[in-house]
């Protein structure tokens, strides 16, 4: 089955050497049989894990009435789902539906641009500032974003309107604001394929006060982040500095592809009739399906779950580290841990993804040297023990 993926695809991608089958909660099978715990979610997708019950049925009767309408007509659960977002988000008065996190991000690019361009801003006064170790997306304008050379060489010329500045150091943000010219700041509250980076204390507000000097938007990519990863719906709550603009997709679809852009009265005004557009954005499948998952990840009880879950984490993973001593540091917010390997560790996550898999656990990487993990947000006690002893295990093999 393999040899078809080697053979057929675009070769962008190195998949571990395993065919996934079917799923259950925390729980995946493979084509020969072999179950595994799920620690990565379909990079942080499968926010309720995989075949819940009410996904299933929200999906099956969708199906049964409406698959598709395009935006030239309208049907009742996108309406819902904006209705929906609007009053979880805490800020956003208007939404625009996608189908990817990087078209969420091309969206907010373009709704700055459109934004500063009606404030009679020149072109060149368009700058969005975003930051080394950032990852926004993989279209040409959302790579630009990203400031990380590893995923732009070889596509320039790049868009141009961009500058990058250090993550965490409001001093040079300030500095590159001083000619006036920056129109948004665009940043990770928590730095995903980045090495999994929290904002520090402080950061965010800093960014908030530096927008308010220079009539700049304050726009966070929530992609990862967001809906109930961090332990809240929105990672920014836990600094209490709301954005003009917000992105969100992954975990919003919970397994099924939708994205979302959230803005402000102040800046959405400006994306007016023929400004932007998608054929299958606000698709009613993936809409009836975010309803659902919405919903469910802004329970109390979920919430609770992850920061339970996310001490059981930390707790097992210090319990390796003490007997193997592999982690530099575990960081992250919530169910987005990131563990750094120590100095002989670096560069050896692949393998470690590798001996995970060998035993049984689904495992991610966010660069050579970080374990990202980053389950589903209802995960059971027993699969957080389990994930922990198949880790435990793996890396037990590779020091001997
Ligand atoms: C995954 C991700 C994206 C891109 O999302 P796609 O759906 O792969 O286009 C953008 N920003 C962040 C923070 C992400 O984690």
């Amino acid at each position: 089955m393999l040899g078809l993926a080697d053979r057929y695809y675009v070769p962008v991608y190195q998949p571990r050497r395993i065919v996934l089958e079917r799923g259950q909660g925390s729980r995946v099978w493979d084509s020969e049989g072999r179950d595994y715990v799920d620690f990565g979610a379909g990079i942080a997708v499968n926010s309720l894990g995989h075949a819940d019950a009410e996904l299933l049925q929200a999906l099956q009767q969708q199906a049964q009435k409406l698959w598709h309408t395009s935006n030239v007509f309208v049907s009742e659960p996108p309406l819902h789902l904006a209705e929906e977002l609007v009053a979880a988000s805490g800020f956003a008065e208007r939404v625009f539906l996608c189908n990817s996190g990087a078209e969420a991000n091309e969206a907010a690019i373009k709704l700055v641009r459109k934004w500063a361009a009606a404030n009679g801003r020149a072109p060149e006064r368009r700058v969005i500032l975003t930051f080394h170790g950032s990852f926004h997306g993989r279209t040409l304008a959302a790579v630009t974003a990203t400031a990380q050379p590893k995923y732009q060489q070889g596509y320039e010329p790049l868009p141009g309107g961009f500058r990058y500045c250090a993550f965490n150091d409001l001093a040079a943000v300030e500095a590159a604001m001083d000619q006036g010219d920056v129109a948004a700041i665009l940043v990770e509250p928590v730095q995903g394929e980045g090495g999994v980076v929290p904002a520090a204390p402080g950061f965010l507000a800093g960014l908030r006060g530096l927008c308010e000097r220079h009539d700049a938007l304050l726009v966070f990519d929530e992609i990862q982040c967001g809906m109930g990863r961090s332990g809240k719906l929105w990672a920014w709550q836990h600094d209490g500095v709301a954005p003009d603009i917000l992105t969100v997709a992954k975990a919003l679809g919970a397994g099924f592809p939708i994205g979302a852009m959230l803005a402000n009265a102040r800046v959405a005004e400006v994306l007016q009739f023929g400004a932007h557009g998608t054929t299958f954005g606000g698709n009613p499948l993936a809409a009836a399906v975010a309803r659902v998952a919405l919903r469910r990840l802004a329970e109390p009880a979920l919430l609770a779950n992850v920061q339970r879950q996310a001490q059981a984490l930390r707790d097992g993973l210090a319990a390796i580290n003490q007997r193997l001593g592999l982690f530099a540091e575990v960081r992250g917010r919530g169910l987005m841990l990131g563990a750094v390997l120590a100095q002989d560790w670096r560069g050896k996550a692949g393998a470690i993804l590798d001996q995970a898999a060998a035993r049984g656990l689904l495992l991610l990487q966010a660069g050579p040297d970080v374990l990202r993990f980053v389950p589903a947000l209802n995960i059971a006690d027993a699969d957080i023990g389990e994930g922990l002893a198949r880790l435990g295990a793996a890396l037990a093999d590779l020091k001997a």
